[in-house]
């Protein structure tokens, strides 16, 4: 399917097994090819874009500081209220940088396919249940097998300077990365 990809839906449990504990922790859409037709013909592997996430205004993160590692992009828009969105006005869909993983994590031989998203930012809370929409706009690599946990956690942390790398530059900013990309976002 040509790029950008958009996807969305309510963040829900994964696995449970403690991603978060590593410091990666991966918000689980629900993979349903009826809602995202795209996701069934799709390539395994990591991703990248951005997640437009819809935080209530009261939510311990609507004034939370960024940063995971590293340094956030800089052409992120903070909050972007969605004229088309019938969501109550005390939420505002805020975007954010994102890499995830679209396959069966052969690392945890899952037999069912997952797609997860790490957001480039430091939350203060969770946001289960929240809305969230993603723009996939590029594929970083195929999934792998690992030997250990720690080679995992190593790939990881490169797939998410190759996220924020990529979407640093202007050319992959909301607005310039596709026709209707901030309008989606
Ligand atoms: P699960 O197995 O339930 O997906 P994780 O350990 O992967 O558990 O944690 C995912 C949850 O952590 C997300 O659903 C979200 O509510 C929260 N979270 C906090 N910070 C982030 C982040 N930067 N990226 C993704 N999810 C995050
Ligand atoms: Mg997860």
């Amino acid at each position: 399917a040509p790029y950008p990809l958009k996807m969305e839906g309510k963040v829900i449990s994964g696995f449970g097994r403690g991603s978060k504990e590593l410091g990666i922790p991966t918000a689980n859409l629900p993979v349903d090819a009826t809602v995202t037709p795209w996701i069934e013909d799709v390539k395994s592997g990591v991703y990248f874009g951005y997640a437009a996430i819809d935080l209530p205004t009261s939510h311990p993160n609507a004034n939370d500081t960024s940063s995971c590692t590293d340094t956030i992009t800089k052409n992120i828009p903070n909050s972007n209220s969605n004229p088309h969105s019938s969501e109550p006005s005390s939420s505002s869909f805020a975007v954010f940088p994102m890499v995830m993983s679209i396959g069966y994590n052969p690392f945890y031989k899952n037999t069912v396919r997952s797609a997860e998203v790490h957001v480039l930012h430091r939350f203060a809370a969770d946001f289960y249940g929240s809305h969230m929409r993603l723009l996939l706009l590029g594929f970083v690599r195929e999934e792998k097998d690992y030997k250990s946990l720690d080679a995992l956690i190593d790939d990881i942390n490169f797939d998410c300077r190759v996220a924020r790398t990529s979407l640093a530059r202007d050319a992959w900013s909301p607005a310039a990365a596709s026709p209707g990309a901030a309008e989606w976002l």
